[in-house]
């Protein structure tokens, strides 16, 4: 891609409505444009980032066996009227009427609308375990939309529903969520410590919420420092398998929302070893059991030929928002600092002169040689200051930077510059791809 040519609307002021980093640099790096509050366009390279993280999201669920679907963002009343949840769920919901004066609205989440589908079509245990899930937008009329992405009121979720015909299988089933988003996280280049989660009436152990550290996070949040250093499962990990190892692994260390804290438990940890910090809440995964499979029938046979209401989880992941909470995660003061998983290109190449014939030939051949090996380039080949080509780079965040200049190129040179460490490197046009594929992690 050329930078003459893409559409990204880089602003040179900083935006005085967005208060947190995040949300600022999106704005500037023309990754997004706010249509209502709390409602937004993904740009380019906004939208070259969602679809990023999403596809990262998809893999891990898919290899933790839950299989993909689509549901609808509009879906009728009738069906959280028979959960109890249409009266109950209060004006966060977004109540639409249709020309047949039928209660429609947009969905804030799923449970009502995948147990009705659960229930068309299984009767018996020998489907289960069952775990269906999508990415799809939701939308909740927040009180305070702020943040930018982070807490909007259209977003985009991964929410995942598990089956089981009983308690000890859906354990089993909150598990394989449990470790699959672990490794989610990591490749996001995230660290996401699971904390407690209130279950609310059903009670037990099975919620959690996944937060990364942020000074920006909106709940407070208090653990072990030691829990930073647990092992994440690596891609090898046999999801089929005993998974409690890895989750009591990470559940052995305190770890809790100011919602759960536990002041008593928390003093017992060394002093050296007490961690206050803030933190973003990322995911959130759920054991609720019977709670929509009763009212609404969703029932399965088990061995004995006996009905039984199906036991449920549901896992949600908060796809846009992690866009923002990598930001606040990963930037410096010139801007964004892309994980390379998830960067909108993975190197952009400068030429300092377009428009010459030694620069123009060599970003050409360096471009054919990278997207030949299937990375994403962007082409700086406008006729702007270099300092202001610098700027713009560092501001979207690209991992890798390939500096072509007509003094370097008359002699066959060019500098590689890694936007994480600002480390630069002086190379023959040859060494550059090596330099670069070799250093990138995939
Ligand atoms: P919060 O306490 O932040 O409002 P929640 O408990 O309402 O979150 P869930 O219903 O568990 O969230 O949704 C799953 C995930 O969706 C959350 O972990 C979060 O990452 C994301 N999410 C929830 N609300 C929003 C929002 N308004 N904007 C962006 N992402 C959101
Ligand atoms: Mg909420």
């Amino acid at each position: 891609m050329r930078l003459s040519r893409a559409f990204i609307p880089i602003l040179k002021e900083t935006p005085k409505e967005a208060e947190i980093v995040s949300h600022r640099l999106m704005l500037r790096a023309g990754m997004i444009r706010q249509q209502a509050a709390g409602i937004y366009s993904w740009l380019p390279l906004g939208m070259t980032v969602l679809q990023k993280i999403a596809q990262i999201v998809r893999e891990e669920q898919n290899r933790a066996g839950a299989q993909e679907i689509l549901m609808p963002t509009i879906q009728p009343s009738d069906l959280w009227r028979e959960s109890g949840r249409y009266d109950a769920y209060g004006p966060e919901m977004l109540r639409i009427m249709d020309r047949h004066e039928r209660e429609m609205l947009y969905g804030p989440t799923n449970e009502e609308m995948v147990t009705d589908i659960f229930r068309s079509h299984v009767r018996s245990y020998r489907a289960l375990p069952m775990n269906l899930y999508h990415i799809q937008w939701k939308f909740r009329d927040e009180v305070r939309p702020r943040f930018g992405v982070m807490r909007g009121r259209e977003f985009l979720m991964k929410d995942a529903y598990s089956f089981d015909l009983d308690q000890e299988a859906a354990r089993k089933a909150y598990q394989r969520m449990f470790v699959a988003y672990l490794r989610t996280f990591a490749r996001l280049g995230l660290t996401a410590i699971p904390m407690r989660a209130d279950t609310g009436p059903i009670g037990g152990d099975l919620s959690h919420e996944f937060i990364i550290l942020a000074s920006t996070g909106e709940s407070e949040v208090f653990c072990h420092a030691d829990i930073l250093n647990t092992p994440v499962p690596g891609a090898d990990t046999d999801f089929m398998g005993d998974l409690s190892p890895i989750v009591d692994a990470w559940t052995a260390l305190y770890a809790a929302t100011d919602e759960m804290h536990d002041e008593a438990a928390f003093n017992a940890i060394p002093d050296d070893k007490q961690m206050t910090a803030r933190g973003i809440e990322v995911g959130h995964i759920f054991y609720f059991g019977t709670k929509y499979s009763e009212p609404m029938g969703a029932k399965v046979a088990g061995l004995d030929g006996v009905e039984r209401p199906v036991h449920m989880g549901s896992y949600g992941i908060g796809v846009s928002r992690l866009v923002g909470a990598v930001i606040e995660a990963c930037h410096d003061e010139a801007g964004i600092v892309w994980p390379d998983s998830i960067a909108p290109f993975d190197v952009a190449i400068i030429n300092l002169k377009a428009g010459d014939p030694t620069t123009d030939a060599m970003v050409e051949r360096l471009e054919a040689q990278f997207e030949a090996a299937g990375k994403s380039v962007l082409v700086d080949d406008t006729d702007q200051r270099p300092g202001g080509k610098f700027a713009a780079m560092d501001l979207i965040g690209i991992p890798w930077q390939v500096i072509v200049g007509p003094r370097g190129a008359a002699d066959g040179n060019v500098e590689v510059k890694r936007r994480a460490t600002g480390a630069r490197e002086t190379l023959p046009e040859t060494g550059a791809f090596a330099y670069v594929t070799e250093t990138v992690t995939k």
